[in-house]
This record gives C-alpha cells, structure tokens and sequence, in this order.
C-alpha cells in the first residue's frame, strides 16, 4: 500500500519522480523525521525560489476542501506586506463561510497611524479582491498585542464550528498559532496535539476548542509577490522594519528624486514644492538627488552606496518596473508592498515610482 505524505511547509503531496512539478523530494530525504519538498527547503535555507507550478491541483484541491467545511475562516494578514498576503481566487475557494482577517505586524506602524482609516482600506481593497469580510482584528503576534482579542473574536464569530486559520507563508500565522498554543497551556484537559495526516487534504497541528470543535492550521501558502523570494536574508533583515517606523520628512521640489537603498526610486516629475513622508525601515538610507542624475547614480552605485540589495541579491532580483502616478488628493500615500509607504501631502504632484517587477505599488488615503 502506497503512502501518501505531505510536505510540513506547503502541504503539497509528497513525491520523488518529477523534479519540476510541486512536492518533490529526493528520495534519499524520505527517511527524516519531518518531510518537507525541495521547494520549500531551498526556500527556508537558501531563500531560493524553484519554478514550479504553485496553481497545482494538490494545492488547490487543499483550499477547496475549506468551501466544503462548515467553518469560520480565520485569514491572517501581514500588515506591511498586504498586497503580498492575498490569494489570488481566495474567496472562490472559501465558499459561503464567514471570513475574518487577522492583521498582523501592528507594531511596525507608527504610534499615530489612524485605525479606522487604516481598517477602511483593507476592508475597501478586500472587496476589490472579491472578499467580504465580517471584522479585521489587528495584533502583533510577536509582540503579543491583542492576539487575545484575536483568540476572543474568533471564539464569538465561529459559533460552535471548527476554524481553520490561513494566511501565505511569512505573515506570522506560526507565530500566532504559537502564541496560541502558550494561552491554551497549562490546562491538562487542552493539550495540543501536533498532527500530521496523510493523505487528508488538510494536514494541520490541530487544536481542540473547548466545545469539542477543532482549529485547524493550514499550511503556509507561498506567494510569488513576495520579495523575500527574492532577496538574500541578510538583505531581508535591512529591508523589513524589526521595531516601530519612524517617519521621514522631505521637502522636495519637481525634478528631485529619492532612492530608498537600492530597492526603490521615487521621482517627483512636476508640481510645486511639497512634502514626501518616507515610512521604511529606520535602518535603510535614503539618499536625495537631482531626478537628472537618478540613471546615473543608479548604475555606478547599486549595490555599494545604495543597498540593500547586496551586489548578489542585484543579480537576480528583478528589473525595475515604473509606475506613474497623479496624486489628486491631499495626503495620499504610495503603497510599496512589503516595503512601506510614503505619504504625499499636497494634492498635484506626478511622481514615478520605480519597484522591482512583481512588487505591488497602489495608492490609499493617508492612514497617518
Ligand atoms: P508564517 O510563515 O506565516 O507562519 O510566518 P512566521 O510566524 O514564521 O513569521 C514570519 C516572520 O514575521 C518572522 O520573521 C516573524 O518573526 C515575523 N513576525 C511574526 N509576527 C510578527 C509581528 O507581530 N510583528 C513583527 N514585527 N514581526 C512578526
């Protein structure tokens, strides 16, 4: 009889003949304790992403399997990186369940940023990606910031039915099921049992809720918009923010421009004087120059003066990508997924934005 196994990092069914499609393994790798594909390996120990195929049928059939339960859904979100926490088709998958968002990471946000408008644009880009969704929590996982809150909501919101918690690879969904597990500690009757299935579509550590209800962690879904994809992880370390983001003001005229270490370049084309807010990472420079001398300065120092990225991450991160915007509204700020923000306050400016190809750039009403 054929055993089926599942990979502990993506879930895909296990398999040793096709090196190109999802779940391969060498075989020789058969025997460790805990399996997981080649894919996700070289991802945790190398942050090498393989191509394959991720709209597989294992994977796929994996999500559908949550529209047939009866169940709440629990999606968690990573604040800073929010366009990099979606699923494309995600609400076809879930069915009529309720769905709600978990926004994780609040501690990088700024002591000031207004919750409301902030919870406004997610439900607003929510809806644009097709999703209802009955309430968004924000906590820190880590930081252990209203994960009770959390725990307490989706209690009130399941009613009696299981949860099954999702969310991409890299949002804190770990984080937070451990955090979890350590409140639900210490009462013998709630042990925790860590599972895996075989076999079943959903292989999960599964937590018994007090009603005999279950909560189900699915496995992590990677998504291919991600940066840490792409970047080494020393450079991964400088570009995402560890602690609270501190704002940086500039007064820029047209015709100037900013490059946020390597990864980023901002050109102010026309319109009067105005302020740029930058929100990145406190450690990351920011260096201005005359928008004539960007091209320049760009190739002779990519990598050196300007970096994050490393000369290795350059190679194989990609191009930039231009995006041009109008800001019409005053106090707009230019999304850059994963990275931050930064907040124009005068309404008339057309600006530039040059992002690695992949990474999303949108705009949203200040939430500061
Ligand atoms: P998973 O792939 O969704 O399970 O994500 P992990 O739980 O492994 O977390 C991914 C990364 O985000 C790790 O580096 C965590 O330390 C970090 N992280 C998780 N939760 C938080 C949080 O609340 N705030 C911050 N700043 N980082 C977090």
């Amino acid at each position: 009889e054929e055993k089926s196994l599942i990979c502990a990092g993506c879930g895909a069914r296990i398999q040793t003949e096709d090196p190109s499609s999802s779940g391969y393994v060498p075989s020789s790798a058969l025997k460790r304790n805990v399996i997981i594909c080649q894919r996700c390996f070289r991802l945790k120990h190398y942050n090498e992403v393989q191509d394959i195929d991720l709209d597989n049928t294992d994977f796929t059939d994996k999500l559908h399997e949550l529209g047939k339960r009866n169940a709440l859904i629990v999606k968690v979100v990573d604040l800073f990186d929010f366009e990099g926490s979606w699923i494309s088709g995600f609400h076809r998958y879930i069915g009529e369940n309720d769905v709600i968002l978990l926004a994780n990471k609040v501690d990088l946000l700024p002591k000031s940023t207004n919750k409301n408008k902030l919870k406004n644009w997610i439900y607003r880009t929510a809806k644009e990606h097709g999703l209802y969704v009955k309430d968004i929590l924000f906590m820190s996982a880590e930081k252990n910031i209203g994960v009770v809150e959390a725990a307490q909501a989706m209690d009130a919101y399941r009613n009696g039915k299981d949860v099954y918690v999702t969310g991409c690879t890299n949002v804190g969904k770990s984080t937070f099921i451990n955090k979890l597990i350590q409140e639900f500690d210490g009462d013998e009757e709630q042990l925790i049992t860590t599972s895996h299935f075989p076999g079943t579509t959903l292989d999960t550590i599964d937590l018994p809720l007090d009603d005999g209800s279950r909560l189900y962690d699915t496995p992590g879904i990677m998504n291919n918009k991600q940066m840490a994809h792409y970047v080494t992880k020393q450079d991964l370390k400088q570009l995402l923010p560890v602690k609270e983001i501190k704002p940086r003001i500039f007064q820029l005229n047209s015709q100037q421009t900013l490059f946020v270490a390597g990864f980023l370049r901002v050109d102010f084309l026309r319109g009067d004087p105005n302020s740029f807010v930058a929100y990145f990472a406190n450690n990351l420079h920011i260096h201005r120059t005359k928008q004539e001398k960007a091209e320049q300065l760009y190739s002779n120092h990519a990598g050196e003066m300007l970096s994050p990225p490393s000369k290795e991450t350059l190679e194989r991160m990609p191009a930039f990508v231009k995006h041009s915007f109008k800001i019409k509204k005053e106090k707009t700020d230019i999304v850059i997924s994963g990275f931050g923000w930064i907040s124009v306050i005068e309404p008339g400016a057309e600006v530039e934005v040059y992002a690695p190809e992949g990474v999303g750039v949108s705009l949203r009403e200040a939430v500061i």
